[in-house]
């Protein structure tokens, strides 16, 4: 059985077919039986119309008429007359135009959707329509539904399924026997025949369960895998200077935490080991962070290393190399900032001094990872809010030494060890569980938008005794279509209305970026009370006297991203003030009120995670590269146990290559989660 035949060896897979299945991918018998349905539609019970009654119903009926229109911006409502033996109702779609095409001809057809009370009538609304002639009547009540690939209707892909069904049975398991047996999965043949041929609902779960877990086993046997192979890995040894370290930590205007200082040991203690460090710091907003990588950073300059400090904003990288440079330059070392708004002479200049190690710790955004970037002797290199940051550019950085350099990747998304290790592969994790001295508990109330006046009179309170506020809004521009708070607007109301005798600053990403550095610059310098600013603030920005954080339509945004942007006060032995301000004046979600009660992003991620996915939290760019199909990165239960398979694969010494789609998946993913 050769999976990787050509498709158009398929009885009734011509010419046409088969240029579209290529166009969308689908090259062989082996890419479309992996190609698994979006969705299912159940036909197992149609009503008819005369029936009907509210909830997800599917009637078979036909279109007597149909037409779209445009009712405002980016909104074009199509509705439909739809009708059978036994009555007549209305369907609408939004956004759907192309409706009016595939119904128009009086065919019938099978519509699923939700019959409910809309607009002042009882409608169907934005169901889905297959073809009557196109629904294999046989047995099959539920109807898997694939993504649509242009020209090529379900029913065609379905019709090829069918016949390579007797094939799709004879496939061989793909994971190891005992494994299948001990986690009680069924079988790579049951769980193909399941998704693409269900009889029951109980069908799709189990085969999804199978085929989620083996998602899961490849990633983090890919994970386990690599930890061994890096273990092998030749770094930089770095021995432990002390006098270096202490003197760092002596002109620090602070002392260390004690979660800093259990941090900073452990970057010590694999700087002196002979294979590279692959090392999470993992720290709610405010934490301290950036100090335990520039203390870091001064250790390695003590063997003659240079560090790469690598950011995801240009504000954020300016800060850096600020901050660094006040905590390192005293002590003789030479800081440089790169960023695309270093510019000519400048720009060459620095990678000349980048290139000799006249250089010492270079601070930077993407920019860093250019190819024109050479380093003299690159032996350190932190990832500041790596969520930010996808899996191949981490990688581009490492490749900039001649040895692999010591990693510290640094975010304040808690992470979950389970989910950390599925997303970065096997490395250690240091965590700052403790906020440093003196430090007030942020106090954070949700507002009526109704009350502004008393909430301005409070804020100018705080302006009055010489602090100063952000006022966060989601849009730039006003847009006519949603009454969403921009910047641009609310920057000119507060300066002609309430703030008129303060300060106030504006910020955006469509600035340039000299345009925002000195802004910025303005801010952390106390020359504006009140920035008015986009998310583009959210992560990382650090100025202590700010104790103001206003955010406009505070029901539009996700619960960690919230914190993330409360994470910006609190950061001074000043009391600091949140308020949520609410695009109505409506009761407030539950959602919402659980920010006013917790202080713990922990805490707010999980609620997150349930909510929104982890694509939305822990950064969309590395979720995005696993790919995965069907395995969520929330079921920490199924990844705890795909977790303890792999370590048992590799511990029990198994021969990977005696599997030969496992060990082609792994492959995979090993170049994602490999520091080499
Ligand atoms: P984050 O973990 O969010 O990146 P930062 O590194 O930006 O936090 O630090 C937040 C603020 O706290 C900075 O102004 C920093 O100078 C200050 N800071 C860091 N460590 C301490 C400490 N141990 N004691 C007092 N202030 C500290
Ligand atoms: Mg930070």
């Amino acid at each position: 059985m050769d999976l990787n035949v050509p498709l158009r060896v398929v009885k009734g897979v011509g010419e046409k077919t088969t240029e579209q299945l290529s166009a969308a991918g689908l090259e062989t018998i082996g890419d479309l039986i992996t190609f698994l349905p979006r969705g299912y539609e159940d036909f197992s019970e149609v009503v008819s119309i005369a029936d009907i009654s509210p909830g997800k119903r599917t009637i078979k009926a036909k279109c007597d008429s149909i037409s779209t229109r445009r009712v405002r911006r980016g909104l074009q409502l199509t509705t439909a007359t739809l009708s059978d033996t036994t009555g007549k109702l209305q369907a609408v779609w939004f956004n759907q135009p192309y409706r009016a095409t595939q119904l128009k001809g009086g065919e019938e057809f099978y519509f699923s959707g939700e019959f409910e009370f809309n607009y002042n009538r009882y409608q169907l609304t934005n169901p889905s329509a297959e073809k009557v002639s196109d629904v294999p009547i046989s047995t099959d009540r539920i109807v898997p539904i694939y993504r649509a690939i242009k020209g090529l209707k379900s029913q065609v892909v379905r019709k090829i399924l069918t016949e390579l069904k007797p094939m799709i049975t004879m496939l061989p398991e793909t994971l190891p026997e005992d494994l299948v047996k001990q986690e009680g999965l069924i079988s790579y043949s049951e769980a193909l025949l399941g998704l693409h041929f269900p009889e029951g609902s109980d069908d799709i779960a189990k085969a999804r369960e199978r085929l989620g877990f083996e998602e899961l086993f490849h990633l983090l046997l890919a994970a386990q895998l690599n930890k061994q192979a890096n273990a092998r890995l030749e770094g930089w040894q770095i021995p432990f200077d002390q006098p270096a370290v202490q003197a760092f930590v002596k002109q620090l205007p602070f002392a260390l935490t004690n979660a800093q200082r259990r941090a900073a040991w452990e970057i010590i203690q694999d700087f002196e080991k002979p294979h590279p460090m692959n090392r999470l710091l993992q720290g709610d907003v405010g934490s301290g962070k950036t100090v335990v990588a520039g203390l870091a950073a001064r250790q390695a300059a003590t063997s003659g290393f240079q560090s790469a400090i690598m950011a995801p904003t240009e504000i954020l990288a300016n800060q850096h190399a600020n901050t660094l440079s006040q905590l390192l330059e005293p002590l003789g070392l030479k800081v440089g900032l790169l960023t695309g708004s270093v510019k000519g002479k400048a720009r060459e200049t620095l990678y000349e001094h980048i290139a000799n190690g006249a250089v010492d710790v270079v601070v930077g955004t993407h920019a860093l990872i250019q190819q024109t970037v050479k380093f003299h002797k690159l032996g350190f290199v932190a990832i500041d809010e790596q969520h930010r940051f996808g899996v191949a550019q981490r990688q581009e950085l490492l490749k900039k030494s001649k040895k692999l350099p010591h990693l510290l990747s640094m975010t304040a998304t808690p992470i979950p060890r389970s989910l950390a290790l599925t997303l970065y592969g096997e490395l250690d994790i240091s965590i700052l569980d403790e906020r440093p001295k003196g430090r007030k508990p942020i106090i954070t109330k949700l507002w009526s938008p109704n009350s502004r006046a008393q909430l301005y009179e409070l804020i100018d309170k705080e302006l009055a005794a010489g602090r100063q506020a952000y006022v966060i809004c989601s849009l730039i521009d006003d847009n006519p279509i949603n009454d969403l708070k921009s910047v641009q607007a609310e920057y000119k109301l507060l300066n002609t209305g309430p703030f008129k005798h303060r300060r106030i600053g504006l910020l955006h990403g469509k600035l340039k970026p000299a345009e925002k550095d000195a802004v910025m610059k303005e801010f952390a310098d106390q020359k504006i009370d009140i920035l008015v600013s986009t998310t583009v603030v959210e992560v990382g920005v650090d100025v202590p006297n700010a104790t103001v954080m206003l955010i406009e339509n505070a029901d539009r945004f996700g619960l960690s991203q919230l914190h993330q942007l409360r994470g910006r006060v609190g950061r001074s032995e000043y009391q600091s003030y949140c308020y949520l301000v609410t695009s109505t004046s409506q009761k407030p979600s539950e959602r919402l009120r659980e920010i006013e009660k917790s202080n713990d992003g922990f805490y707010l991620a999980e609620i997150d995670l349930k909510l929104r996915g982890p694509g939305e939290i822990y950064g969309r760019a590395q979720h995005g590269e696993l790919n995965l199909q069907i395995a969520t990165l929330g079921d920490t239960k199924q990844i705890a146990r795909a977790q303890r398979q792999a370590r048992r694969f590799v511990e029990t010494g198994q021969d990977l290559l005696q599997y030969k789609q496992l060990a082609a998946a792994v492959e995979h993913y090993q170049r994602l989660t490999t520091l080499n």
